[in-house]
């Protein structure tokens, strides 16, 4: 069971009671982002190094008393977390890394980091005997929510803007989700995802309101401590669409922190394409956001009006990190780069991690000296059409062996 204290509204500063479940501040309605505030000294009575290094669960659910909704019998959920981390061994010298972590998002259930945030939202919504479950999103919002909802039989509503790549849609529809594909923006599917939620009051899963979700995605950072050994390095790398992931690391470390498990944050850097990059272009402006462009073929951080900004630039802030955009030419480079030289296939939006690391310590954001790690939040199966633009062609021959010895040599 996760210790409560109370919520703190993001934009009004109220603070709530934590005996009641939240999703939104009472007094600011939708905008009114909140955050949910622990007891650690409560915490810290079960949750420990050691209780850790004894624990057989390996899902998520390993670190329930730092999530805010309380899971129930843990079987009925599907597998999440536990992803790998490796360190790299081949890119971080071809780059100039000291040392250079991957962890491998694309691994959790429906391949990709968004289950950590689905399954919270499900298992909110079982404890709410919730009959569906809606969101809006770019794609792995929603086939993570689908696959997870189908896992526990509840019915999931799925929003998404046409440009959804198709391996995303055929997930959804596999998990048996009623798809509604809103010709429009991200934005368009989101407000009628919102319309939709306030007419059938259907639970809502679009993840920078809930601030549930925010907690189930907070267990990357956890996990990836972990597998450090609590050695954590000095940056942690995070492409940003809405905001909620880069949030979640952040809250993540945090707690460890605050839990004295470990004794510093490490710096965040918040990538986005140069094709949809509002945080980087508030970030170097010093001013509030403004919506972008949509676009990039990054699908999964193609979003020009962020939901979740104040915790977003406050996490990379207080980690004292930074904001940095890249070509998408540069994130099918590296898409490529890190299959080939790790064999590792992220989507691009997961690929926009590693142009950034790279980007930014060629810059001098990022020192030679200082180890990274980035988060490769899903994986490249879900987008094979921008996979085969950063592929390369096979070789085609005529079936004789001597045209094979031609191009083999
Ligand atoms: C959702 C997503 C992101 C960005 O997360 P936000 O919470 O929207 O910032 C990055 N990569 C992938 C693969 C995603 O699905
Ligand atoms: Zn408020």
């Amino acid at each position: 069971m996760a210790h409560i204290k109370g919520y703190e509204c993001t934009i009004c500063n109220s603070q709530y009671e934590g005996n009641d479940i939240l999703h939104t501040c009472p007094k600011c309605g939708q905008k009114g982002i909140l955050e949910i505030i622990y007891d650690y000294k409560k915490i810290k009575q079960s949750l420990s190094k050691a209780y850790l290094a004894n624990c057989m669960d390996y899902s998520i659910w390993r670190y329930s008393s730092l999530i805010s909704i309380d899971p129930g019998r843990r079987n009925k959920y599907l597998h999440v977390g536990s992803t790998p981390l490796y360190k790299a061994r081949r890119l971080d010298e071809m780059m100039g890394f000291k040392k250079l972590y991957i962890k491998d998002e694309g691994l959790n259930p429906t391949a990709s980091l968004k289950d950590r945030a689905s399954i919270v939202a499900v298992a909110d919504a079982y404890n709410l005997k919730a009959n569906t479950i809606c969101c809006s999103s770019t794609g792995n919002a929603a086939s993570s929510l689908a696959g997870n909802a189908a896992r526990v039989g509840i019915n999931t509503v799925i929003f998404v803007p046409k440009r959804a790549p198709i391996g995303k849609l055929s997930q959804l529809l596999i998990f048996g989700a009623k798809v509604v594909v809103v010709k429009g923006s991200y934005n368009d599917a989101f407000e009628m995802s919102q319309k939709a939620i306030e007419k059938w009051g259907w639970y809502n899963r679009n993840a920078a309101i809930n601030p549930h979700l925010v907690e189930g995605k907070k267990t990357v950072a956890l996990s990836m401590a972990e597998q450090m050994n609590w050695n954590l390095p000095d940056w942690v790398v995070v492409s940003v669409g809405d905001g909620c992931t880069i949030a979640g690391v952040y809250k993540g470390f945090y707690d460890l922190v605050q839990l004295g498990i470990t004794d510093r944050i490490p710096k965040l850097l918040g990538v986005q394409s140069d094709g949809c990059c509002p945080f980087v272009n508030a970030y170097i402006k010093n001013k509030s956001l403004e919506p972008a462009e949509e676009n990039t073929i990054a699908d999964s951080i193609s979003v020009g009006i962020p939901r979740n900004p104040v915790k977003a630039m406050r996490a990379v802030k207080n980690s004292g990190g930074s904001w940095i955009a890249v070509s998408d030419h540069n994130i099918l480079k590296a898409m490529k780069v890190l299959g080939s030289s790790e064999g590792v296939f992220t989507e691009p939006a997961g690929a926009a991690s590693l142009a950034g690391a790279e980007e930014a310590l060629k810059i001098g954001i990022i020192k030679a000296e200082e180890t990274v790690c980035i988060i490769a939040t899903g994986n490249g199966l879900k987008d094979t059409k921008n996979a085969m633009e950063a592929a390369g062609k096979p070789i085609y021959i005529e079936p004789d062996i001597n045209e094979l010895i031609k191009v083999i040599g």
